[in-house]
């Protein structure tokens, strides 16, 4: 999944960014409001984390602005303590939720996911296809009850695969989720990922979970994909 972190405390921003990309997240970072509004409406993120107090444009404004440009994407606004009013018209101009620093970062995690829950319609945390369950919090991975250990990278992508199971996800969005703005998306990196991925999944399982779909894309299914 792939998050704009707009905070322009560097050291905050540093250690978040670090925490999240240990957990598979592709975290883009902006300095300012102004930054971070161009960033977020001409990018493709599955969630905005967002400051309220930042230089050349408010966090509330960047809110209110990207709701007006229809942007749907998951806003989760940070403030400071003592900034009740600030909680409250954040809420108002369009975020779906706000953390009070100071945070810890299990507490960040676990916000993030109850929003990436809520924007892939998803009822519970774990999830699923077949005997497979990854759990994005806890950030493991089990197929029939044995462990199976991913980089960081692998797991990004079996996550937006199974939020996004029996679908087909295509290789640039697999590329537009999975990694950062700095990603040279001419490189076939994303093939080489994915028949990583398989051999640790499926090898050895009567049921292949994870499919290519030469020409279209990926697929997470127990089911035969058409095609
Ligand atoms: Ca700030």
């Amino acid at each position: 999944m792939r998050i704009i972190l707009i905070e322009d405390e560097k050291r905050l921003s540093h250690f978040i960014k670090k925490g999240l990309t240990e957990n598979g997240f592709a975290v883009d970072q902006a300095f300012d409001g102004e930054e971070g509004l161009y960033l977020a409406s001409h990018e493709t993120y599955d969630l905005v984390i967002l400051d309220v107090m930042l230089p050349k444009m408010s966090g509330v404004e960047v809110c209110k602005k990207l709701r007006l440009l229809k942007k749907e994407t998951p806003i989760l606004m940070l403030t400071a303590k003592s900034e009740l009013e600030d909680k409250v018209e954040g809420l108002d101009s369009g975020a779906d939720d706000y953390l009070t620093k100071p945070f810890e970062f299990g507490e960040l995690k676990a916000r993030i996911n109850a929003l990436l829950r809520r924007s892939y319609h998803q009822v519970s945390n774990n999830l699923t296809v077949d005997n497979l369950e990854v759990d994005p919090i806890k950030h493991t991975v089990n197929r029939a009850g044995k462990m199976i250990k991913l980089t960081p990278k692998e797991f990004a992508i079996l996550e937006l695969l199974l939020r996004r199971k029996h679908e087909v996800v295509t290789r640039t969005q697999v590329i537009e989720h999975v990694w950062d703005y700095n990603f040279d998306s001419l490189s076939n990196v994303v093939d080489v990922f994915i028949g990583t991925l398989r051999k640790k999944i499926d090898k050895g399982y009567n049921i292949p979970l994870i499919h290519t779909l030469h020409g279209v894309g990926y697929m997470a299914t127990d089911k035969k994909p058409a095609s």
